[in-house]
C-alpha cells in the first residue's frame, strides 16, 4: 500500500524573516493547513483538510439547519469510532437524506437554549458534528471538485452569508439507549450497498485531505461519548456547539431521575440538583486536547541522533522518545524531564520544529528538536565550566551529572544512557547519522498496519515510523536538512 502524500504546510512559499531563518514550515498527517480566507485561492489544490470549521457559526441553528439538508452536504459516519468506507484507503460519505430516519427531520429546529430547556436524559441522541464548509467546492468545476467531497449531481453552492462551501457533518451511528433501532436500521442499510464500518487501531493510510477530516470527527466524537455525564455534579450532560462542547441542563423532562430505558416525558420538567458549572462563565465542558512531547535528540557533537524502543514493537523498529506534557510544565521542560527519565541524557537547548493532531484519542505531538548537554552546566555561581566533549565525564565531585538546572543526574557523561529511571523504553541507542539516513531511504515500516520494507533493507538494519508519523519527520529534518534552526549549528 502506497504511503499517503503529506499535507502541505500553510502558506509554505511565503518569503519571511522566519522561514528564511528556520526553514519551510511542516505540516503533518491529519493536519491541514488552517484556512487563511484572502489566502485561500492559492491553496485550493493543497492535500491537508480542506475545510473551513466557521467555529463561530456552531450556536447559529438557522446556519446548521441549512448546511444539515443542503444537496451537497456530506456526513462521515462512525461506529464505535470505525469509520465508514470501502477499504483503507478510501471513506465513504452520506446524504441527508440516508441519515434523516437516524437524527429525525432537523436536529437543529430549536435554538440552543429551547434544546437545553427541553432536555430530557430518557431519550438518547445520536451525536452529530458539524466539521466546516469545503471552499474548494465552490469555485472549481465538477469534474475538479475536491476528492473530499462526497459525489453528488447537484451543481449547487451553498451559501451563508459571506460563508460558501460544501457542507461537512460527522455522525456517530453506534447503536445506544433509544437510538438503537434506527442505528441499527441504517447500518443494515449501509451494509447492503457494499459499504462497512473500517476496523482497526489506526487509519494512517488514507489520503492526507481525508485523513485531516477523520481526525478531527473521530476526535470529537469519541470525546463526546466519553463523557456523558457532567464532571461536577455527576448528572448526564447535552451536546451543544454542533457537537464541540457539553453543558449540564438545570431541568430533566425524563419521567424517571436515572432512565436509560423507555421513560416517557414527565408532565412537567424536574429541577436537577445544583451544579456549580451552572455559575459563573465556565459553564460548559470543551472537548480534550492531550499536548505530548515527541523529540528528535541529537548527540553534542550533531553526529548521532537518540532513538528508543519499546518491548512491543516489531523487531529492529525504533522511533524518536515522547511523552505526555504535565500540568504547570512547559514543552521545553516536558521534553527535558522525558528524555532524562526515559533515556538518563541531559539535553541543552529545545526547539518546537512541527506539531501533529493524533487523534488516538485527543493528543497533539509536539515535535521538537533538541540536543544534548556537550559541556558542563553552569555551577551555582553561574559560570561556565569548561568545554566537554562526548565520552568524557562531567561529574560535581562526587560522581554524578548535574543538569542546567542542578538536578542530579546519573554516573557518567550527559550523554550516557540509562534505562533504570522508567521502565517505558527496552531500549536505548545512539544512531549515526548515515545510519538513520539509510533507515529513512529504505526501512521505515508502519508499526500497526505493516508495510514492506523499502529495496535495499538489510534484514537486522534499523527500522523506524513511516513518514505519517511525527517521528519520521523530525528526523528527516535533522538527518536531511530543512533545519538549521539549532543557534546556528549546522548540521
Ligand atoms: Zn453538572
Amino acid at each position: 500500500m502506497p504511503a499517503p502524500e503529506l499535507p502541505e504546510a500553510a502558506h509554505a512559499d511565503l518569503d519571511s524573516m522566519l522561514s528564511r531563518k528556520f526553514g519551510k514550515e511542516v505540516a503533518n498527517y491529519f493536519s491541514g493547513p488552517e484556512p487563511q480566507i484572502p489566502l485561500r485561492p492559492s491553496k485550493l489544490t493543497a492535500p491537508g483538510s480542506p475545510l473551513n470549521r466557521v467555529s463561530f457559526l456552531r450556536t447559529d441553528h438557522t446556519f446548521l439547519s441549512r448546511a444539515l439538508k443542503h444537496p451537497t452536504t456530506s456526513f462521515l459516519l462512525f461506529n464505535n469510532l470505525a469509520p465508514l468506507g470501502r477499504d483503507p484507503t478510501k471513506l465513504e460519505y452520506v446524504s441527508y437524506n440516508d441519515v434523516k430516519p437516524l437524527i429525525g427531520e432537523d436536529p437543529y429546529s430549536q435554538t440552543e437554549e429551547e434544546l437545553i430547556s427541553s432536555y430530557n436524559s430518557a431519550r438518547t441522541i445520536p451525536q452529530l458534528l458539524f466539521l466546516g464548509l469545503d471552499e474548494s467546492s465552490k469555485s472549481q468545476s465538477k469534474s475538479s471538485s475536491s476528492s473530499t467531497a462526497r459525489n453528488t449531481s447537484d451543481n449547487s453552492t451553498f451559501t451563508y452569508n459571506i460563508y460558501a462551501g460544501a457542507p461537512f457533518f460527522a455522525l456517530d451511528v453506534t447503536p445506544r439507549g433509544t437510538h438503537t433501532a434506527p442505528a441499527n436500521s441504517l447500518i443494515s442499510t449501509l451494509q447492503s450497498r457494499g459499504l462497512s464500518f473500517l476496523e482497526g487501531r489506526m487509519h494512517t493510510s488514507l489520503p492526507a485531505s481525508t485523513a485531516a477530516i477523520y481526525a478531527q470527527s473521530r476526535a470529537l466524537l469519541d470525546w463526546n461519548a466519553r463523557n456523558p455525564f457532567c464532571a461536577q455534579c455527576g448528572q448526564p450532560t447535552l451536546s451543544i456547539n454542533a457537537g464541540t462542547k457539553r453543558t449540564c441542563p438545570p431541568t430533566d423532562w425524563a419521567s424517571l431521575p436515572s432512565a436509560t430505558s423507555t421513560s416517557t416525558d414527565a408532565a412537567k420538567p424536574t429541577q436537577r440538583p445544583d451544579c456549580a458549572t451552572r455559575k459563573g462563565i465556565h459553564n460548559v465542558c470543551f472537548p480534550r486536547t492531550d499536548p505530548t512531547i515527541i523529540v528528535a535528540v541529537l548527540s553534542a557533537d550533531s553526529q548521532r541522533v537518540l532513538l528508543g524502543r519499546q518491548k512491543r514493537w516489531p523487531q529492529y523498529w525504533y522511533s524518536t522518545l515522547a511523552g505526555f506534557v504535565e500540568p504547570a510544565e512547559s514543552v521545553e521542560e516536558a521534553v527535558r524531564r522525558e528524555v532524562w527519565e526515559e533515556s538518563g541524557v541531559l539535553l541543552g537547548r529545545v526547539v518546537i520544529h512541527s506539531t501533529q493532531p493524533w487523534p488516538y484519542p485527543a493528543n497533539l505531538m509536539i515535535g521538537c528538536v533538541a540536543q544534548a548537554v556537550g559541556a558542563a552546566p553552569p555551577d551555582s555561581a553561574g559560570s561556565s565550566s569548561s568545554i566537554q566533549r562526548a565520552g568524557e565525564r562531567q561529574e560535581n565531585g562526587e560522581g554524578e551529572n548535574v543538569d542546567a538546572r542542578g538536578n542530579r543526574g546519573t554516573k557518567g557523561t550527559p550523554e550516557e544512557i540509562m534505562l533504570k529511571h522508567d521502565p517505558e523504553l527496552e531500549d536505548a541507542k545512539w544512531v549515526s547519522l548515515e545510519e538513520v539516513r539509510e533507515a529513512l531511504r529504505v526501512g521505515t515500516h508502519n508499526l500497526l498496519e505493516g508495510g514492506g520494507m523499502g529495496e535495499g533493507y538489510r534484514e537486522g538494519a534499523l527500522r523506524l515510523p513511516p513518514r505519517t508519523a511525527i517521528a519520521n519527520q523530525l528526523l528527516e529534518a535533522v538527518i536531511n536538512g530543512g533545519w538549521n534552526g539549532l543557534g546556528g549549528v549546522k548540521i
